[in-house]
């Protein structure tokens, strides 16, 4: 992904939110000595759920600008309404984001396009929520439609679906980053392994697959006490961890990703892999339960009248998705047998 490697990754971090003046600067003044891109910090939280910290509002920003006046970071913040925008360039913010949640609002993403027409401060679009490519790639035109100068982006993974076993918060679809990168292929492309991730443990393997996959910079949260961060506390790592994960990162020259079609298919394959499994661990997480239930209600485990209806009607589902009705056939036994197994297994 990254056609002019160096070998060492451009990064931004920062704490989740801004949440006082001094949880700031301790950040900062343990950050320095890394060459930080930008130092980031939430100041307005759009989060999912209501009764969240939202973040401090504008107040913050004064507090940020005394950070680069102390420590000399250029800063980066999400903005989530026309309005923010409008304060955050007032300020004299260096970088603004646009956060998943807003990507996934055309009509959000076009007002603030409004407020920042023609300027040459940066913007990062990070990807939707959803891995729908049309909604990033469609914030980033409505961006250079009004003259937006300075456009990059931060793959932060995209919400599961409920029905899939998670091993991350969000799960990396890495061919929609890929895609991205071959549709503007001079744009700078941050991987945010806190948000793909969201667990500290994770950070430095998922850092090193960014690398691994070519990407340019990361987004990494920092927090010099993460366990009481305000947001994302699961995800949030010592501003030491973090100066020791960019010591061992390793960025090799030309470990670049090729426009080669056949690595992209294997990409496609380990991703279809990776939802399989994890429907695979689902389904039996539920067989396990029905187990329990058996148990309790004193029933048989095998039923044959279920086993021969679920045949048929995955045999009418997979026909048509285009599947053998062979392929369905020896496939549903195989899953049946293992959930059987499971089952007997709970029951004893
Ligand atoms: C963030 O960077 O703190 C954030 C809220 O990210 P996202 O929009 O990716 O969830
Ligand atoms: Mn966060």
């Amino acid at each position: 992904m990254n056609e002019n490697s160096s070998l060492v990754p451009r990064l931004i971090a920062g704490p989740c939110s801004a949440e006082s003046p001094e949880q700031l600067h301790t950040i900062a003044s343990a950050l320095k000595g890394l060459d930080l891109d930008y130092f980031r910090a939430g100041v307005w939280k759009p989060r999912t759920q209501p009764n969240c910290f939202e973040g401090i509002g504008k107040e913050a920003l004064s507090w940020l600008l005394e950070i680069r006046k102390e420590y000399g970071y250029p800063l980066a913040i999400e903005v989530c309404l026309p309005e923010h925008a409008d304060l955050a360039l007032q300020a004299g913010i260096d970088l603004l984001w646009l956060g998943a949640r807003t990507v996934a609002n055309p009509y959000a993403v076009q007002s603030i396009a409004e407020v920042l027409r023609n300027s040459s401060t940066k913007v990062l679009v990070k990807n939707p929520i959803s891995p729908d490519l049309s909604l990033w790639v469609g914030a980033i035109e409505r961006l250079q439609k009004v003259g937006v100068s300075d456009i990059g982006a931060v793959f932060r993974g995209f919400s599961s679906s409920p029905l899939e076993e998670k091993r991350y918060r969000n799960a990396p679809y890495w061919s929609v980053a890929f895609e991205l990168k071959r549709l503007f292929p001079h744009m700078m492309i941050y991987c945010d392994p806190s948000h793909i991730t969201g667990k500290r443990e994770e950070i430095e393997a998922m850092s090193q697959k960014a690398m691994d996959l070519g990407f340019e910079g990361l987004m990494i949260e920092t927090h010099s006490d993460p366990e009481k961060a305000w947001s994302d506390a699961r995800q949030q790592i010592l501003p030491e961890e973090l100066q020791r994960i960019m010591t061992c990162l390793q960025v090799k020259e030309n470990k670049t990703k090729k426009n080669d079609l056949l690595e992209d298919y294997r990409l496609l394959l380990n991703e279809s892999d990776e939802m399989l499994l994890s429907l695979l661990a689902r389904r039996m997480n539920i067989s396990k339960k029905i187990g329990a239930y058996k148990r309790s209600s004193q029933m048989p485990i095998l039923q044959m009248e279920q086993f021969a209806s679920i045949l048929k009607s995955r045999t009418e589902m997979g026909l048509s998705m285009g599947l053998s009705p062979e392929f369905i056939e020896r496939i549903i036994a195989l899953i049946h047998e293992e959930s059987v197994r499971v089952q007997i297994e709970e029951n004893n």
